[in-house]
Parts: structure tokens; sequence; C-alpha cells
């Protein structure tokens, strides 16, 4: 006897992971840029600008981890891009390009088309291009590589801060971390500011244009994800420096501005997801840094000096030293 069954599979797509690759992540590459060959074939073929260095970087975010499960795709898909440009940009290097690699429960395309038309506006924003990846099914998580380049020995690096040096944060720092806890019931924001402090935190900017303009001007920069203190000290070792931070200089952002000043002092200075740079220029170079800020429309603070000894002291503005430390997000020391 034959019986017949009837099998009903939610999330069962007819897409095979090739058309899922086609339809979503793939697109014929600018003519007059630099990928020669994208998605497609078994490498893609990038011509960087002749005499540059080639910067590259990976940021994975994992559901759970980096961000809620059920987290909007749109701005997921945004997200993830912004915080590996956010690497090119604490370089001084110009995005190039990005490779994709997709781990997914199920094939939802409409999470897909989402995901992706938010990445991929993005990465027109930029001129840049997806060039390849690499897909699977498992549990939520998205690693993007970035690439870019940067001319030779013109890189911003952690290493070059100098004694004397100004130290400078461009934005504004906190909100992010501050509609962190609003989502997680721990803060309340004045409900015309909650919105703009969310998509702080989902939707980040990359500086990618302060960084180019920083080159030959900066000595060393660094993005902030983990906090403006914890990012700050991986700046100072690899310089075998220290420096002094003026608290009430740090540029709160708006919704923050409303919160106690221990909260507003706790989040501007080891808050994170706040892609903002924070970079040291010689004090020479002062109006050279503020130029530069004006033309990419990205606000700058000086918020304290690069000192000749090591160690990160904070303090008020009336000099008065306080006892804050660095408590930078940090994924094996936190639960
Ligand atoms: P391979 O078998 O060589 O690993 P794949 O079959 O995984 O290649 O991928 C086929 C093509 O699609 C390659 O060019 C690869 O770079 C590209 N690709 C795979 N997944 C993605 C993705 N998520 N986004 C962009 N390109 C992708
Ligand atoms: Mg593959």
């Amino acid at each position: 006897m034959v019986s017949t069954c009837v099998v009903i599979r939610y999330n069962h797509s007819m897409l095979s992971e090739f058309e899922l690759i086609a339809r979503y992540f793939t697109r014929p590459p600018a003519k007059d840029g630099p990928v020669r060959l994208g998605v497609g074939d078994d490498c893609a073929l990038v011509a960087p600008p002749a005499g540059e260095e080639l910067a590259i970087s990976t940021d994975m975010l994992v559901e759970g981890r980096h961000f809620f499960a059920g987290a909007d795709p749109y701005q997921l898909g945004h997200k993830c891009l912004a915080v590996n440009l956010s690497d090119l940009a604490a370089m001084g290097a110009r995005p190039l390009g990005f490779t994709l690699a997709l781990a997914l429960p199920s094939v939802d395309e409409a999470w897909l088309a989402a995901f992706s038309a938010g990445m991929l506006a993005l990465a027109d924003a930029h001129h840049i291009e997806l060039i390849g990846g690499d897909t699977t099914k498992g549990p939520l998580t998205i690693s993007i590589t970035v690439f870019g380049s940067v001319p030779a020995a013109k890189a911003l690096r952690r290493d070059g801060a100098q004694a004397g040096d100004d130290l400078w944060v461009s934005g504004s720092l906190g909100d992010a971390r501050l509609a962190l806890a609003m989502l997680q019931g721990t803060a309340k924001i004045d409900s015309t500011l909650a919105e703009a402090a969310e998509l702080r935190l989902h939707r980040p900017t990359p500086r990618v244009a302060l960084g180019l303009a920083l080159r030959g001007i900066a000595h060393a920069a660094i993005d902030i994800s983990d906090g403006l203190m914890g990012d700050l000290a991986h700046v100072l070792k690899r310089s075998g420096v220290g420096a002094n931070l003026n608290a009430d200089a740090l540029p709160v952002g708006t919704a923050l501005q409303q919160q106690v000043l221990v909260t507003r002092r706790a989040y501007a200075l080891n808050g994170g997801d706040d892609y903002e740079l924070c970079f040291s220029a010689p004090v020479s170079q002062r109006e050279a840094v503020r130029t530069a800020a004006l033309d990419c429309a990205t606000p700058v603070a000086r918020i304290g000096s690069i000192t000749a000894e090591s160690g990160l002291v904070v303090s008020d503005a009336s000099g008065q030293p306080l006892s804050i430390f660095a408590d930078s997000f940090d994924h094996f020391s936190h639960s």
C-alpha cells in the first residue's frame, strides 16, 4: 500500500546555497573600481593602488553575544559592515572591498533581503564591493573581512603616540551604551532622545573620512569599540607612553547628557560600541586637526594629552584626579 504523507516544513526554502548567493550577495563590480573579479570564482581579484599597503581586518558578530536574537536585519547588515569599516578608519585606510562569511540557521528570504540591503547600502555609501565569502548552516554568525589600502608608512598605528601629543576623540561618546542599558531595562531615556541613542547602538557611523583626513597629521589612532579607557590603554601600551584624560572635556552623547554625573562619566569613559576615533596628534597640528575635522563634517574634541610616564590618569576640569578604572568589554572576562 502506498501511503501519502504531507510534510510541512517551516522556513523551508527552495533556494539553493548558490541561488541564495546569487540573489542576495552578488552584484557586478564597478568597472572603474579596484575590483577586477568579484563573487563567483574561487578568489576575488583586487588591484590596490600602486605603492600602497593593504590594510586587512576581520570582525565577527554572533547572535546573542554581539546582538539580540531577532535583531532588525537591515540594521544588523549595516552594523556588521560598519564595525569593520571603523577598523579601516582607525588606520587611515581607504576601503577597497569586503568578504562575508555567513552562518544561517535557516533560509529566511525576508531576513536575507533586509540584511543584504542594509549591508550593501553602507557599501554603496563607501563605494566598495562585496567580493566574496562563504555561506553555511549554523547558529547566526556574521564575519566580515574588509580590505583597504594606505600609502606605504602612512597608516595610523597604535604604536605611534608620542609624549606631548594632544589626545582627541571624534563625535560623541556613551549614547550606544546608554541605549543598551535602556533595552536591558536598567536605564530610562527621555522619549525624544531614545530613538537617536538606539541608532548609535544599532547603526554606528564609521569615521572613514576622518581617518583619511588625519593621515600625515595624527601620530596614532584607534577606534572605540570596547570603551574609551580600555581602547586608549591599548594605544598607550603599544606606544610605551601614558596619558592624562580630562573627564569633563569628553563629548558626552545627547541622551547621556540627561543622566546623572556618575552615569555620564562611566558610559563616556567605559561604554563601548561608540565607533568613534581616539587619536593623538602633535600640538603643532591642532589647527590641522580642526580643519581636517571640519572638512569631513565630523566634530572632534581635545580630551587630554600623552605623557612620558606610563599610566592613564583621569581628572576633572580642575585637575583633581578621579578614581575611575577601565572596565572595557572583554569576552572572556565577562560572563
Ligand atoms: P568555494 O567552493 O570555492 O568555497 P563557494 O561555493 O563557497 O566557493 O562560493 C561560491 C562563490 O560565492 C565564491 O566566489 C564565494 O566567494 C562566493 N560567496 C559564498 N558565500 C558568499 C557570501 N555570503 N557573500 C558573498 N559571496 C559569497
Ligand atoms: Mg566556500
